[in-house]
C-alpha cells in the first residue's frame, strides 16, 4: 500500500509529466493510490456483444464487433464529418465523427477487427453511431464485464483524457500490483465476511458481475466509514477518560427564583426532559459536549437560559454566542427581560459595542461581576477573559467553524460545559458522522397553541391572487416577509431581481411601508431596516436569506418565497419558521415560474406536505447529498467521502460504528499487535495536527 501511495502518477505508463499535472489539478490524483481510489460513478455493460441485426431503438450504449468497409468525408466547413461504414456480417451501420477527422482516418483501417461501443440510433431505416469508443479486441479497453465510468472534468475531456483513459490507467496499476496489503485487521474481515482489499479494488473498476460489484462496494464503504467512526470514538473516549469538567451539583437561588417567579409559561415536556439530560451531564463531573436539536420555535432559548442559571448557581459565569448581531441582540433583549426580577448582570458584546462599554465588560468579566455574556464572534477574541467560565451556549451552531468554537473552549483551565444548539435538524446518520462525539438532545415538541402554518406552491401566473392574500393580511395589521435568493455565482442578476421585486411591492402596496435588506448592505443599514420591521414601523420586509436565522417577529404571518426552487429544503424550512410565531394563522407561499421540472416540483411538494424538520432534512440529504447540507460544510470535518453515501448507507454507518465500539471495548488503546494496522491507517487518513477530540 505504501508503494502505491508513494509512487507518483507521472511514472505510470501512459501518463508522463503533462498528464500528471492535469490529473492532479483536475481530480486531485497524485499517486497510484489516488488513481485506484478514484472510483467510477457508474458502469457500462461490456459483457455482451450485440449483432447489428438485433439492434433496437431503445438500447443504451452497447457493443458490436466487426470491421470497416469504407470511409468517406461528407459535408463542408463546420459540418464536415467522417462516415465509416461498418459491418458485422448481419447488417451495416454508419459510424459518424465530427472531430479529429484527419487523425481518425489514419488510426482506423479498413478490414481490421474492432469493437465499437456507443448508443445506436436509427434514421430512415439506417443505423448509426456517433463518436463511439473504438477498441481492437485485444486491447485493455475491450476487457469484459462491467466497466467503470469515471467522474471527469470538461478540461480533461478536451485534453483527450476520457473515462476510458482512466479505466486503462487503473487497470495498468492493478496488473502491476499482484499484492496489495490489507488496510483492515484480518479479524474484522473474517468476522464480517468482507472482500479482501485487492479483490475489492479490482471489482470496483471492472466488476465481474453486479453481485461482485455490490460486495466490492460494501467492503470499500465499510472501510471508509469505519475509520471515521474509529477516529471519532477514540477521541471522545479519551476525552471522557482524561478531561475533568466542572461538577455542578447545586440548584440554587438563581434557578429556583427564576423558575418560581419569572417563568412566563409552563415548560413543554420535551423542554423538561432536555433540561434533565443536561443537568445530569453537568452534575457528573464529566465535561459536557451536547448538541441540542430542536425545530424552529421549539423553545431552545429558554432551555439554554435555565442551564446557564445552574452554572451561575455553582459560582461560574455563562456565555451565549450567536452568529449575527441581530440574533445576539434579540437574545440579549429576551434574556434581560426574563431575568430582570432576579438581579442578574447580563451584557451584550458585539462588533459595534462602544469602547467604554467594552472596557466595562472586560473588567466585569475578569472580576466576576458579570454573570452572563451574550454576543457574536466578538466574545471569542483573545482580550475577552472570564473569571470562571462554566457554561457556553452556541446558538445556530453551523454558522461557526470548529476553530472558533475551540477558542471559546480554551478560555478556562477547566473546560466549560458546551451546549450547541441548532434548528437545522440533522439526520441521524449525518449526526453520527459529523457530530459523532457529541451527545444529542432533541426537543421534539412545540409549545402548545401553535397553529400549523399553511404552505402552498404558487406559480407566476397566480401572482395576482397571492398579492390579494397579502393585501388582506396587511389590512388586518399583519406583517409580511418576502424573500429572494441571492447567491454569489448569480449575484448581479439576483440583486436586480430583488430590486425589481422591491419596486413592484412598493407600487402594489403604496399605502404600506416596505423595508429592504440584503447581505450586501452595510451592517448598520441592515440593522436599521430590520429594526424597522421588528418594531412594526414597516409592514413588509423584502429581503434575502439574511433573515433566515432566528429573527422573531410574532406579528408576521406570511412568508412569501420567490424563486423557491432555488432554495434547499432545509433552508425553506428555516425561512418558514420565521412565521407561525404568534396567535394569527400563518402562511408560507412558495413561488416559482410556471414551468418547473417534475423533480423540482416533487421537492417543493415535500414542503407543502409536512412541517416536520427531520423528515425534511432526510429528504434534503437524499436529494442533495451531504456536501451541500448546511451544517456539514462549516462543521470542520470535511465529509469528503469517496464512496459511502451518508443518505443511503445508514446501515453500513451503524455497522461501522458498532464495529469500532466493539474494537475499542476490547482494546482501548489499540495496542494489540493485530491492531497496529489501525494506527497506521488513522495516521494516514487523519494526518492533521488538530486534536479533534478537544473540540466542540
Ligand atoms: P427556537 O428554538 O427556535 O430558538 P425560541 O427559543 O426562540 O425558539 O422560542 C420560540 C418562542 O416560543 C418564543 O417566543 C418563546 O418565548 C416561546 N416559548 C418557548 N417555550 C415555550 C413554552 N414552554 N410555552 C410557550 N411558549 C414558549
Ligand atoms: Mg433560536
Amino acid at each position: 500500500m505504501n508503494r502505491l501511495r508513494n509512487t507518483d502518477i507521472k511514472y505510470l505508463k501512459g501518463v508522463g509529466p503533462k498528464r500528471a499535472e492535469l490529473l492532479e489539478k483536475q481530480l486531485g490524483i497524485k499517486s497510484y493510490y489516488d488513481m485506484l481510489f478514484h472510483f467510477p460513478s457508474h458502469y457500462v455493460d461490456r459483457s455482451t456483444i450485440y449483432t447489428i441485426k438485433s439492434l433496437s431503438g431503445e438500447m443504451p450504449a452497447i457493443q458490436i464487433r466487426g470491421h470497416f468497409i469504407s470511409f468517406t468525408t461528407q459535408g463542408e466547413g463546420a459540418k464536415t464529418r467522417l462516415v465509416g461504414l461498418f459491418t458485422d456480417g448481419t447488417g451495416t451501420i454508419e459510424v459518424v465523427w465530427f472531430r479529429r477527422i484527419k487523425q481518425l482516418k489514419d488510426t482506423y483501417h479498413i478490414g481490421n477487427e474492432y469493437i465499437l461501443f456507443a448508443k445506436p440510433s436509427e434514421f430512415n431505416g439506417r443505423w448509426s453511431m456517433v463518436h463511439p469508443e473504438v477498441d481492437s479486441p485485444s486491447s485493455i479497453g475491450a476487457i469484459q464485464g462491467l466497466r467503470g465510468v469515471y467522474p471527469l472534468t470538461e478540461t480533461l475531456r478536451n485534453k483527450g483524457i476520457g473515462s476510458k483513459t482512466l479505466f486503462t490507467l487503473a487497470q495498468t496499476i492493478l496488473s502491476s500490483s499482484p499484492r496489495i496489503s490489507e488496510t483492515l485487521p484480518q479479524s474484522i474481515i473474517d468476522q464480517l465476511h468482507l472482500m479482501p482489499l485487492r479483490d475489492a479494488l479490482v471489482n470496483i473498476h471492472n466488476p465481474k458481475d453486479n453481485q461482485t460489484l455490490q460486495r466490492a462496494k460494501l467492503r470499500l464503504k465499510f472501510e471508509e466509514l469505519f475509520y471515521i467512526q474509529l477516529n471519532i470514538l477514540r477521541y471522545s473516549r479519551r476525552r471522557s477518560a482524561s478531561l475533568n469538567g466542572f461538577r455542578f451539583p447545586r440548584i440554587g437561588h438563581f434557578f429556583n427564583s427564576f423558575y418560581s417567579e419569572c417563568l412566563p409559561f409552563e415548560l413543554t415536556g420535551a423542554q423538561k426532559r432536555v433540561i434533565k439530560e443536561i443537568r445530569a451531564d453537568m452534575g457528573s463531573g464529566r465535561q459536557m459536549n451536547r448538541l441540542l436539536q430542536g425545530d424552529v420555535g421549539s423553545g431552545k432559548t429558554l432551555v439554554a437560559l435555565l442551564c446557564m442559571l445552574i452554572a451561575l448557581d455553582n459560582n461560574t459565569q455563562a456565555c451565549l454566542m450567536a452568529p449575527t448581531e441581530i440574533l445576539a441582540t434579540q437574545h440579549f433583549e429576551t434574556i434581560t427581560q426574563l431575568v430582570a426580577p432576579i438581579g442578574i448582570n447580563v451584557k451584550l458584546l458585539t462588533g459595534s459595542t462602544r469602547k467604554k462599554e467594552r472596557d466595562t465588560i472586560h473588567s466585569q468579566l475578569e472580576d466576576g461581576a458579570l454573570h452572563i455574556l451574550i454576543g457574536t464572534h466578538a466574545v471569542i477574541e483573545d482580550n475577552v477573559k472570564f473569571k470562571n467560565l462554566g457554561f457556553v451556549v452556541i446558538d445556530e451552531q453551523h454558522r461557526f467553524g470548529v476553530a472558533q468554537r475551540a477558542r471559546l473552549w480554551g478560555k478556562n483551565i477547566t473546560p466549560p460545559h458546551v451546549l450547541v444548539m441548532t434548528a437545522t435538524p440533522i439526520p441521524r446518520t449525518l449526526a453520527m458522522t459529523v457530530y459523532g462525539d457529541l451527545d444529542v438532545s432533541v426537543i421534539d415538541e412545540l409549545p402548545p397553541g401553535r397553529k400549523p402554518i399553511t404552505t402552498a406552491l404558487r406559480f407566476d401566473n397566480q401572482r395576482l391572487d397571492v398579492y390579494k392574500h397579502i393585501g388582506r393580511q396587511l389590512k388586518e395589521g399583519r406583517q409580511i416577509y418576502i424573500v429572494y435568493p441571492l447567491i454569489q455565482e448569480n449575484e448581479k442578476l439576483d440583486l436586480r431581481c430583488l430590486e425589481e421585486g422591491y419596486e413592484l411591492i412598493r407600487e402594489t402596496f403604496p399605502q404600506y411601508k416596505v423595508a429592504y435588506v440584503h447581505g450586501k448592505m452595510k451592517p448598520s443599514e441592515k440593522d436599521y431596516q430590520m429594526s424597522l420591521f421588528a418594531s412594526h414601523q414597516a409592514d413588509i420586509l423584502v429581503a434575502t436569506t439574511v433573515i433566515e436565522v432566528g429573527v422573531n417577529v410574532p406579528n408576521a404571518t406570511t412568508m412569501l418565497i420567490e424563486n423557491a426552487e432555488r432554495f434547499g429544503l432545509s433552508q425553506l424550512h428555516q425561512l418558514r419558521g420565521r412565521v407561525g410565531r404568534g396567535e394569527g394563522q400563518s402562511y408560507c407561499i412558495l413561488m416559482t415560474k410556471h414551468k418547473i421540472a417534475s423533480d423540482t416540483r416533487k421537492r417543493l411538494e415535500i414542503m407543502t406536505s409536512t412541517t416536520d424538520g427531520f423528515l425534511i432534512a432526510e429528504a434534503d440529504l437524499k436529494m442533495r447529498g451531504p456536501g451541500d447540507m448546511e451544517g456539514t460544510m462549516q462543521s470542520g470535518i470535511a465529509i469528503n467521502l469517496r464512496i459511502a453515501n451518508l443518505a443511503t448507507d445508514g446501515q453500513i454507518i451503524q455497522l461501522a460504528r458498532d464495529t469500532a465500539e466493539m474494537l475499542l471495548d476490547k482494546d482501548p488503546t489499540l495496542s494489540h499487535p493485530e491492531n497496529v494496522i489501525l494506527h497506521q491507517q488513522l495516521a494516514l487518513i487523519f494526518n492533521k495536527t488538530i486534536d479533534w477530540g478537544r473540540i466542540s
